[in-house]
Order: structure tokens, then C-alpha cells, then sequence
């Protein structure tokens, strides 16, 4: 296939060779100011096909005129250098319609090294264009979206990070260049749960998708807890592209923990009240698997009193310091929990009926010890009572009521 414009007619099968493949040759003789055009040319800038020569001129008016300058001072360059050239500009075809071009080509010279003429080939680029601002604009967005996102975006690349959005470099503390570049484990992996989140991560790539929660660290070392939500997007053949989002659920989880917390307690002792007794009651039974269990329950004597005689908020300190001192007296025996107004429970998994009568009768004792402020000295009364083969919570919690009633009816300040 003859690489140059013939220097007369040209071959009518290269022509349409040139044609088909939309290779655009052209030469320009400077000393005539001709020009001759193959037929891909005259089709690329929308010329009549009979227009196999033309002037120099006629080919400048087909560059567009915002790129003409340029285009002139690209000839200029070749007259004075006389080398090659590589360059793209845009074009106003006959219909005045307009598209992009690359022309490359060379000077000729002659013996005196003088520019005599020019050669060129152009390639209709436009949609090579379009396509690549098209792709120029899809990344100016998928940059907008990412960057303005709230939520944590990695897209990682056989288990490398490569893309890091802002959000995520909050989140961690990490920097986009700390995290990009970065595999398992990650930067914001705590080191001693490494293992384990490799292995759930591993997990979540073979199903080709996962969610979850972990806790990182960041780079400050403060912890923080991550929600995440993974997605394969490649093909099997492909690389594995893993697209992940991280939303930090830190705050969400401590407010429901305080909530949980808060539902659990009493509001003015702080140990857990009945209604999270009684699942605790029913949980110990459950799993106590013939390990003794007792329980005893506490009333405080003569309590009425103390509220007729100095008045309610009195009472509501009394309680108060009865609870540290029971909690105080029995830490690690049980769980103390308020049951009634001023009568408590002490859950006491692995203890037989006498080693938890010990533990009562040694709290009745702190108790008693010291008198509370001008109120004096307040004094309690429990039933202790072990769990039998067969027995039900609730028949556990009756036999303790009807000891602790026992010791009332005995004298007070005393366990049975
Ligand atoms: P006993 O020795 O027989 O147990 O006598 P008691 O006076 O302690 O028992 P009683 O059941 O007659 O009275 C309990 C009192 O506890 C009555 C009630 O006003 C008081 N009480 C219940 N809840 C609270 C509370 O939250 N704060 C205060 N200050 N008093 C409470
Ligand atoms: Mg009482
Ligand atoms: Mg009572």
C-alpha cells in the first residue's frame, strides 16, 4: 500500500483503501502553494470529491479558527526546523459542521535544506474525543459524589486499596496516600484483631458480598466503630474489585448501650431493677446445669419509719447507702439487684444455701455497722434459699419471700 501521495493520479485502489481505513493523506507543495488531497481527506473535511487539488489557503480555512493560530505557528516551527509534526486541532467541514483531527507528518526539504513541501496524514478523532470527555465528565462526577459522600468508599483491587474517598480519611484519621496502596491489614485494623478480620473479610469475598461491623483504630488510636457493607463488582476473570462503604455507627451503638444500660438499672440505686432481675433469675436457672444456685432477698426493717421521720428524700439516701454497702459486702458473690421499694435481691450463681447465708449474714452486719447519718442505724432482714432439682425460678423466689418473712416475724436484722 503505497505510503505517499503519488505524484500524479493517484491509484484508484489505494485511494479506496485509504478510503475504507479513513487515512487522510495530503501534501502541500509550498513553492505552488498546492495542494493535493487523497479521498479520505476531501471526505474528512466534507470537500467535493472532484477537489482532488486545492490551495494551501483553502486547507487553512478547513482549521477551525479558534485553532488556525496555533495551526500556523505549528507550519512556521516546520519551516524553521523543518522536522515533523504532531498535532491536533479541530475542523470546519464544508457543511460547517465541525470535528477533531490529528495530523502527523513531516517537511520535506531540498538539497539547500530548504522546506519545499509538506506531508501529513490526519485521523478523524471526534468521537475519540467526545468519548474521552465523556469519561473525563464521569470521573469529574464519581469524584463530586465521592468527595461529597457522608459515608466511607474504598474500592480495593485484588485486596489492595486504590481508591480512598475523603470520608474515609476522616473516619480513620488516615491520609488517601497512607490508605491507597495499603492491603490487609489495613492501616486502620486494630493489630490484635487482625486474624479474625482477615478471615471475615475472606469470607465476605468468596460469597461476593457481606455486611457487618468491626472496630478500628485510627491513626490517633482512638477506636471506632464501622459499619460495613462490601460488594464484588468484577468479573471472574477480571481482578477482584471490592467496593466497600464504612459508616462510623460509634455514636449510634453508645447511645443504644446507654439506653440498654439505662433500662437495665434502677434509677436510684443504679443496680439493675426487677424487671431485669427476674431475667437474670430465669437465665441462671437456665444455664446453672446442677451447679448450686442461691438467692436471697433483703428488706430493709422498719422502713416506713424512716420516711414518716425524716421525710422521703431521706428515705431515697438511705437506700442509696444501703445499696453501696450491700454491693460493697457481697461484690463478687452476686448480683445485687432493687426488687421492691426498699427490698433487694442477691443473685448468687455457684454458692449453696450456706455459703450464701454467710455472704448475707456478713451484709447484714456492714450494713448495721455504722449508723446512717441522724437517721441511725438501719438493719435488714433475708431469706436465702438454693435452687432444688426441678424447681422454678418462681418457686426459688417464694421460698426466699417466705424465709425473709421468717426473719421479719423472728425479730428482724437477721437471715434465715
Ligand atoms: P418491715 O420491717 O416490715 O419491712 O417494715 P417497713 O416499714 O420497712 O415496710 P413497709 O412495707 O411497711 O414500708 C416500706 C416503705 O418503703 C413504704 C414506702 O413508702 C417506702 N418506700 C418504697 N419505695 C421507696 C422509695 O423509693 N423511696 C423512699 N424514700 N421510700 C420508699
Ligand atoms: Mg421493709
Ligand atoms: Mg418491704
Amino acid at each position: 500500500m503505497p505510503e505517499q501521495v503519488p505524484d500524479d493520479r493517484p491509484d484508484p485502489s489505494a485511494e479506496r483503501a485509504h478510503l475504507l481505513a479513513g487515512v487522510a493523506v495530503w501534501s502541500m507543495d509550498l513553492r505552488t502553494g498546492r495542494l493535493r488531497t487523497n479521498a479520505a481527506t476531501r471526505a474528512l473535511l466534507g470537500w467535493s470529491d472532484a477537489r482532488d487539488t486545492s490551495s494551501h489557503d483553502e486547507l487553512m480555512q478547513a482549521v477551525h479558527p479558534e485553532d488556525r493560530p496555533a495551526a500556523l505557528a505549528c507550519l512556521q516551527a516546520l519551516l524553521e526546523t523543518g522536522t515533523e509534526f504532531d498535532v491536533e486541532h479541530r475542523v470546519v467541514r464544508a457543511d460547517g459542521s465541525s470535528g477533531h483531527v490529528r495530523a502527523v507528518g513531516c517537511a520535506e526539504q531540498d538539497e539547500d535544506g530548504r522546506v519545499v513541501a509538506v506531508h501529513g496524514v490526519s485521523t478523524d478523532i471526534t468521537e475519540l474525543r467526545s468519548a474521552a470527555r465523556a469519561l473525563e465528565l464521569e470521573q469529574e462526577r464519581s469524584r463530586g459524589v465521592l468527595g461529597s459522600m457522608t459515608e466511607g468508599y474504598l474500592l480495593m483491587r485484588d485486596s489492595v486499596i486504590v481508591e480512598a474517598n475523603s470520608a474515609v480519611c476522616e473516619m480513620t484519621g488516615f491520609s488517601e496516600a497512607e490508605l491507597v496502596g495499603s492491603g490487609p491489614p489495613y492501616p486502620y485494623w486494630p493489630a490484635e484483631d487482625a486474624a479474625r478480620l482477615g478471615a471475615a473479610r475472606d469470607a465476605m469475598v468468596r460469597s461476593g458480598k457481606g455486611v457487618g461491623e468491626f472496630t478500628a483504630v485510627r491513626k490517633d488510636g482512638a477506636r471506632r466503630r464501622l459499619a460495613v457493607t462490601a460488594r464484588v463488582l468484577a468479573t471472574p476473570t477480571g481482578p477482584t474489585l471490592w467496593l466497600v462503604l464504612l459508616r462510623d455507627v460509634t455514636a449510634e451503638r453508645e447511645r443504644e448501650r446507654s439506653l440498654t444500660e439505662q433500662a437495665a438499672a434502677d434509677p436510684l440505686t443504679g443496680v439493675h431493677n426487677s424487671r431485669t432481675f427476674r431475667q437474670d433469675l430465669h437465665d441462671a436457672v437456665l444455664v446453672c446445669a446442677g451447679a448450686p444456685l442461691s438467692l436471697a432477698l433483703i428488706d430493709v426493717d422498719h422502713f416506713k419509719a424512716v420516711n414518716d421521720r425524716f421525710g422521703h428524700p431521706a428515705g431515697d439516701e438511705v437506700l442509696i447507702t444501703v445499696v453501696t454497702r450491700l454491693v460493697a459486702a457481697t461484690s463478687g458473690a452476686g448480683t445485687l439487684a432493687r426488687v421492691g421499694g426498699e427490698e433487694f435481691a442477691l443473685l448468687m450463681p455457684g454458692l449453696t444455701a450456706e455459703q450464701g447465708h454467710r455472704v448475707v449474714q456478713r451484709a447484714l452486719v456492714a450494713l448495721s455497722a455504722t449508723p446512717i447519718g441522724r437517721v441511725g442505724t438501719v438493719t435488714a432482714s433475708a431469706g436465702v434459699a438454693e435452687l432444688l432439682d426441678g424447681m422454678t425460678d418462681d418457686a426459688l423466689y417464694r421460698l426466699a419471700d417466705a424465709l425473709m418473712y421468717e426473719a421479719k416475724h423472728r425479730g428482724r436484722n437477721q437471715v434465715r
